[in-house]
């Protein structure tokens, strides 16, 4: 009795399944955003107001399901007049390619151990930069305009770790004990910077 059950259930399971492949309107949007597509369109200048004075509209596998195993992804970067800024941030699965199409960007990455060498340039429209997989990366709007860049990614799923984010505003939050020696900082610096980022993650 039992197995007949299962049996008209994986039917029922797979007849609602067909239909709902059925009634998918088209493949395409599994390969394209569109301007007209009014969260996704990368003509769609992207709200920085807020406290960093920046925004990152992202074109990955979420947007576009048909970049799924294709190693590729793609972002549009606005960033607000004097000091907007793309904090210090990693891509665990990808390296990253930007262009500027306007403004001014200082931008810089940070070697592995032990050089923890800077690299950093001050970008015009049309200059290129690339922060390479896992190296901490950051973007600030050095001019009095807003800036635009974007960028291209290796992988359909890149990740990011906002570094702030990640070790101030954890949740729960890391034993402060912890960060204090690891950041040589005073313990109450440290419950400073945990209330203020775990506030803004959660
Ligand atoms: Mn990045």
């Amino acid at each position: 009795m039992k197995g007949v059950q299962i049996l008209v259930a994986f039917v029922l399971l797979a007849l609602v399944s067909s239909l709902a492949s059925a009634s998918d309107p088209s493949p395409l949007q599994d390969f394209c955003v569109a301007i007209n597509d009014a969260k996704n369109g990368l003509n769609k200048q992207g709200n920085t107001s807020n406290q960093l004075g920046s925004k990152v509209t992202p074109v990955n596998v979420e947007q576009i399901p048909g970049l799924n195993t294709l190693g590729i992804s793609f972002a549009r970067v606005d960033y607000a007049p004097y000091g907007g800024l793309n904090p210090p941030h990693t891509h665990p699965r990808a390296t990253e390619i930007l262009v500027v199409v306007e403004g001014t960007l200082y931008v810089g990455f940070v070697t592995s151990n032990p050089d923890n060498r800077l690299i950093t340039k001050v970008l015009y429209p049309g200059d290129v930069f690339v922060f390479p997989v896992g190296l901490i990366h950051f973007q600030f709007n050095k001019g009095n305009t807003n800036a635009v860049a974007f960028a291209g990614l290796s992988s359909q799923n890149p990740g990011v770790i906002t570094i702030a984010n990640a070790v101030f505003g954890s949740n729960p939050a890391i034993n402060p004990e912890v960060l204090a020696k690891a950041f040589q900082l005073e313990k109450n610096i440290v419950n400073q910077l945990q209330s203020r980022f775990w506030w803004n993650n959660n």
